[in-house]
């Protein structure tokens, strides 16, 4: 036999890891997992349990506590009891802790690995190469943030209780994406593993009594979705951190609205995998094994819609279906497997209706002839062609082994496909020419976007979606931000700071105009859409009143169809790659400039404005005029300062932490704060390259339509700020429920800011909401800054690998 035949005769022999450490830990547990609250194993309140199982072989692992309202209400209550100590610590003693959890986990490393293989099903080779080494990492990571936290976090605070959610398909990863900040940033933790999943949690809180960490600051109730419920809707409970599906994920957005909790979701996925033709097309298809047969294709952003040029679509296809006979699928402890078992029988059941689905709605399915298990919930790998980008699998997360196939011409094309669906989790692009890749990838709506790579992910780089993929970011500077507060947000007024004029000559009806008090030549204000003056399609009008209750002119009445049309002249102001959004931040902050100009051009109008609707003498007018002027400034400079970083994440590559504009912005200006409230609003978002549909103040809707005359006179592009009176809570609810828009801010009542919140779960807009209380809109601290910028954008990691 020649050396030739040898190798390509070769069979894979089984080489099992052994199970032994770990089945003796189960024993040890009498193969019964529990709580832990408050430093204590804790049975649950219930007495009940349920079996989980090894997906690999059927086999009862242990019986899980099955955690209640009760169980989750002691945990919170442990925690809230440990904060003020572990807040007291500082950052340098919770640094200490951090730093010894990841040391325990790293020198636990191969108990972790197979017990989550075990639990989980994913193959010992990824389990101990990949989940295991990040998860440490985390911890190393997130133990320098804590240290530095006083230092490069002035001005924040932790937020206090948190809750945590996480899904089966990465239980310990997930769990230490988010313990490591939570605890860094000075918060307690509350934490619920999936039902399938509770293992290594425990494994984790057992490490937690070892390395001594006070108790109660790390706290596990198990069980399912009832402890996640209560979880939810604990009072006590600051923040809420979900990762699983965009069902419960919109559930948890509802159930929460209004409550003031601060959330954060990490939802589903259908990410692109784009392949253009003149791609290295060997690594493209060993990039492919990483992106779709990667822990069974049971990833949140696994590459599972392929987009190949269609010129190279027949040789990759082919080249695919060869490496696909070589994948071997098997039990999760083979170390020479690479596809184990999916969780259970029920995700089974699921990803094989959704192929079946796929095929009945004409994709072509092609499975390599390999051998599955006996036992177990095993797939095979399997690839669908001749897929209609409408069709449900190139629309819907299948969460298993299959890759769904499609085609394009062009790289406009590319684009289109990419972006056409409702997540926005990830993307990767391949391709040999770099001025295409990074022509590209920052046209894909996706938080993460790896460019000759995939599924790859450091603590130092944020991991989080656009669109229905979520929001908020795990890891990196900017995941930090979820586990801290601004100290001004504590010092929000119950009651308005900047009041509303007392109009004692409330009840004049509208239409009468007080011609003695209105200005010498009478303008009619109108809507202000897409660059234009536009009557409201209602053909309504409403009075707009001077400060002692005086009618002095009539202010339309915007309804719903003004709305929408605001939100297509905006959309199209930010669509393209030349639009707003994509045109320099220099240019933006000339544009801007030159409002502030032209706004100090006609300040005595303005001054003559804000004493008429506000009642103020006029020193205090003007004053209010240049601070206004100074904030425009302000946004001016911030423009092209709030930029973006390079992360150092531990490969050969550069990760590029890219703000981008979030797209389109309503926003409900404070109804009290005038021309200051306006503009103080707009501007960080339209610095940042968004275009916004604002809602002004009804009272002060007289400064906003004189404002457009400003902008008129500014070279701002229509469509950037788009203008609609009318009744601020009812235009409110239009924009909440609109598809079409990225975020919403809302400055006005506790109940319109619940009311925002809850229609936003449908489309997944982030929201900024006041919960009713007040702005001091003149003290910096309040009124401008940093937060407003995080607000306006998100942030895009895109990794690009060097080297040969
Ligand atoms: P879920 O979203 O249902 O579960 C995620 C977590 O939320 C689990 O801990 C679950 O508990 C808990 N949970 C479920 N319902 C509620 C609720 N009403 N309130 C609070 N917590 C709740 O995901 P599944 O595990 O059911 O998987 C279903 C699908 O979701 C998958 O097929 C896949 O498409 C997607 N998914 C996406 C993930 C991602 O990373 N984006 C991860 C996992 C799943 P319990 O498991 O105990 O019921």
């Amino acid at each position: 036999m020649s050396v030739r035949e040898i190798f390509t005769s070769m069979e894979y022999g089984p080489a099992p890891e052994s199970a032994a450490e770990a089945q003796s830990w189960l024993h040890r547990h009498d193969a019964t997992l529990q709580h832990l609250i408050a430093g204590e194993w804790t049975p649950p309140d219930s007495g009940e349990y349920f079996d989980t199982r090894n997906p690999a072989t059927g086999e009862v692992l242990a019986r899980v506590a099955d955690g209640n309202a009760v169980d989750v209400d002691r945990a919170v209550n442990a925690a809230a009891n440990a904060l003020d100590g572990w807040v007291a610590l500082g950052g340098h003693g919770r640094a200490r802790y951090l730093y010894a959890l990841a040391r325990h986990i790293q020198k636990n490393s191969r108990l972790f690995a197979v017990l989550e293989s075990l639990d989980n099903g994913k193959p010992i080779r990824e389990s101990r190469d990949i989940d295991i080494p990040l998860v440490a990492r985390h911890f190393y990571y997130h133990a320098g943030w804590a240290q530095l936290m006083v230092a490069e976090f002035p001005g924040y605070r932790q937020i206090g209780v948190v809750g945590q959610i996480i899904p089966w398909n990465f239980p310990l990863l997930m769990l230490a994406w988010k313990v490591a900040p939570a605890l860094a940033m000075g918060n307690t933790v509350v934490l619920k593993p999936a039902e399938f999943t509770s293992s290594t949690a425990v494994l984790f809180a057992e490490m937690c009594t070892q390395i001594g960490l006070p108790a109660g600051v790390f706290n596990l109730v198990l069980g399912d979705h009832k402890a996640g419920q209560a979880l939810t809707v604990h009072p006590r409970v600051g923040k809420l951190a979900f990762t699983g599906s965009t069902e419960v994920g919109r559930i948890l957005r509802k159930a929460t609205a209004g409550s003031g909790k601060k959330l954060t979701l990490e939802l589903g996925g259908k990410s692109p995998f784009l392949v253009f033709e003149d791609s290295d097309l060997d690594s493209v298809v060993e990039g492919l094994v990483d992106a779709i047969w990667f822990n069974q294709g049971q990833v949140c952003c696994a590459g599972s819609r392929l987009l190949v040029q269609e010129s190279i679509a027949d040789v990759l296809h082919e080249k695919i279906r060869k490496r696909m006979a070589k994948l071997v699928v098997g039990d999760s402890l083979d170390k020479s497997v690479d596809i184990g078992a999916l969780i259970d029988s029920s995700q089974l059941e699921r990803v094989t209706q959704m192929v079946e689905l796929g095929v009945s709605e004409g994709a072509r399915k092609w499975q390599p002839q390999c051998t599955l298990p006996d036992k177990g919930c095993y797939y095979p790998p399997t690839l669908l062609t001749e897929v209609q980008p409408s069709a449900t699998l190139a629309q819907e997360e299948i969460f298993g082994p299959v890759l769904v196939s499609m085609s394009f011409r062009t790289p406009a094309e590319a684009v289109q496909l990419a972006n056409n669906s409702r997540y926005g989790l990830a993307a990767s692009v391949w391709t040999e020419n770099i001025n295409l890749a990074l022509d590209i990838a920052p046209q894909i709506k996706a938080g993460s976007v790896w460019i000759n790579c995939t599924n790859v992910f450091d603590a130092a780089a944020g991991f989080g979606g656009y669109r229905e993929s979520g929001f908020g970011r795990e890891g990196g500077r900017e995941g930090l931000y979820e586990y801290i507060k601004p100290l001004w947000e504590d010092q929000l007024s119950a009651g308005p700071v900047q009041a509303l004029p007392l109009m004692d000559g409330l009840g004049v009806p509208a239409g009468v105009v007080d011609h003695e008090a209105a200005p010498q030549i009478d303008r009619t204000p109108k809507l202000y859409i897409g660059g234009k003056q536009v009557r409201p399609d209602g053909g309504y009008s409403t009075a707009a009143m001077d400060a002692a209750g005086r009618v002095i002119a009539e202010i339309p009445v915007g309804n719903r169809k003004d709305i929408r049309n605001a939100v297509e002249a905006a959309r199209a102001a930010v669509g393209s790659a030349t639009g707003w959004s994509g045109t320099t931040a220099h240019n933006r902050a000339q544009v801007i400039y030159y409002i502030a100009e032209n706004l100090n051009v006609r300040g005595e109008e303005f001054v003559r404005r804000i004493m008429q609707l506000s009642g103020k003498d006029q020193a205090d007018a003007r004053s209010e005029l240049e601070l206004c002027i100074e904030r425009i400034y302000t946004y001016a400079a911030l423009s092209d300062k709030y930029d973006s970083r390079v992360h150092a994440t531990p490969y050969r590559n550069v990760t590029l932490a890219m703000k981008e504009a979030l797209g389109v912005i309503g926003i409900v200006a404070p109804e009290e704060a005038g021309l200051l409230g306006f503009i103080s609003t707009v501007m960080p978002a339209i610095a940042m390259g968004n275009a916004v549909v604002v809602v002004p103040s009804q009272h002060y809707a007289l400064l906003a339509t004189d404002f457009y005359q400003v902008l008129d006179t500014s070279d701002l592009p229509g469509g950037v700020v788009n203008i609609v009176t009318g009744n601020q809570d009812v235009l409110a609810e239009v924009l909440a429920r609109h598809y079409d828009i990225e975020g919403l801010w809302y400055w006005g009542t506790r109940e319109g800011s619940k009311m925002v919140e809850e229609h936003a779960a449908a489309s997944m807009k982030r929201t900024w909401v006041n919960y009713g209380k007040f702005h001091d809109w003149e003290n910096p601290a309040q009124g401008q800054g940093e937060v407003f910028l995080r607000k306006a954008t998100e942030i895009k990691n895109i990794w690009i690998p060097y080297g040969e």
